[in-house]
């Protein structure tokens, strides 16, 4: 579900004066099968520490909104260049070129664009808003034991209002989710725990300097985090992406293998094959997407895989296994 604008409804804190909290959103996808148990609405949350090389929401890795590009749509009807009022559109050969240095987000390309080839990614909403969306699907949760899913992006970067939703969506008898890559600070971590019935936690390189390699970024505190929500006993199911010639050696999969048996709560391990799926939107957002000729990893190497993790104790899932 994209909103292009936010057409603001002011709601009765607002209304006399009281600061509402808000999130930033780039996606709110409903009917969602993959991101927990059930029927799950899931909240894309914009914003992330992480610089992942394979990541296929590059639309989530900015906290700032964006205007994307999905070319495929294109009819060429030349109205987002008529529109743009900083002439920041261009359609040499009928391909859609935005200025990005003149482009100042208004929208208004993407509103008039019939074809929804033009996107303007993330927009605020408050708790009532979200809320509102979320209690439309509460037979589907109630009758599929699902709930929501909060992810991105990384939803911990905003955990005040992440606590706040996760706190009314389970006073509301709505199950939650938080879907997190673990770069968060313990407290953040104490903060959602007593409103999360589950953690989807990735896990990506054991190696450290690997990881700040192929993530920008330490997997110390990640590691750390893991092993203290393990001890607190809070369900935890930890999901590994697999991405050929970045972790998908023995040396890693041996490493991971042998950490996660040592936690001393998991529900399972879940393997995500690597996908390309991304490839579009980071044209669309004019980023460089460095593993751009990187096919999926093949069947065989997946179950090898499956089977060396097994190996240790652990039980693993992937596809329909
Ligand atoms: S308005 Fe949309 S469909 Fe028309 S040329 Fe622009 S991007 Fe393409
Ligand atoms: S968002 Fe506004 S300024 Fe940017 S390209 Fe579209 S119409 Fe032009």
């Amino acid at each position: 579900m994209k909103r292009k604008s936010n057409p603001k409804k002011l709601c009765r804190q607002e209304e006399i004066g009281i600061r509402v909290l808000t999130g930033t959103v780039f996606d709110i996808r409903r009917f969602s099968i993959h991101d927990g148990p059930g029927i799950r609405t899931t909240v894309f949350m914009k914003g992330c520490p992480l610089e992942c090389q394979w990541c296929h929401n590059p639309e989530g890795k900015s906290r700032m909104k964006e205007l994307m590009v999905r070319l495929s749509r294109c009819i060429c009807c030349g109205v987002c260049e008529e529109t743009c009022p900083q002439g920041a559109v261009s359609r040499p050969g009928n391909v859609i070129k935005i200025d990005r240095e003149k482009c100042n987000l208004c929208g208004l390309c993407a509103e008039n664009c019939y074809a929804e080839t033009l996107e303007l990614v993330g927009y605020e909403i408050t708790e009532a808003e979200l809320i509102d969306q979320l209690q439309k699907d509460q037979v589907f949760y109630d009758q599929s034991g699902g709930g929501v899913t909060f992810s991105g992006g990384e939803p911990m970067l905003q955990v005040r209002f992440l606590t706040s939703m996760l706190e009314t969506c389970q006073r509301m008898n709505i199950p939650t989710v938080v879907d997190t890559s673990g770069y968060a600070s313990w407290s953040s971590f104490e903060a959602v725990r007593a409103y999360t019935d589950l953690f989807l936690y990735d896990l990506k390189v054991i190696d450290d300097s690997l990881h700040r390699k192929y993530t920008g970024v330490s997997n110390d505190r990640i590691l750390h985090n893991l092993v203290k929500l393990s001890r607190t006993g809070h369900k935890i199911i930890v999901r590994m992406p697999v991405i050929p010639g970045v972790n998908d050696d023995r040396k890693n999969i041996l490493e991971a293998g042998s950490f996660l048996s040592r936690l001393p709560a998991l529900e399972y391990l879940e393997l995500l094959a690597y996908h390309t799926i991304g490839t579009e939107k980071y044209k669309g957002l004019d980023q460089a997407y460095i593993l751009k000729d990187l096919n999926p990893p093949l069947e065989e190497n997946m179950l090898e895989i499956v089977q060396t993790l097994e190996d240790f104790g652990l039980q693993v899932k992937y596809g329909g296994s």
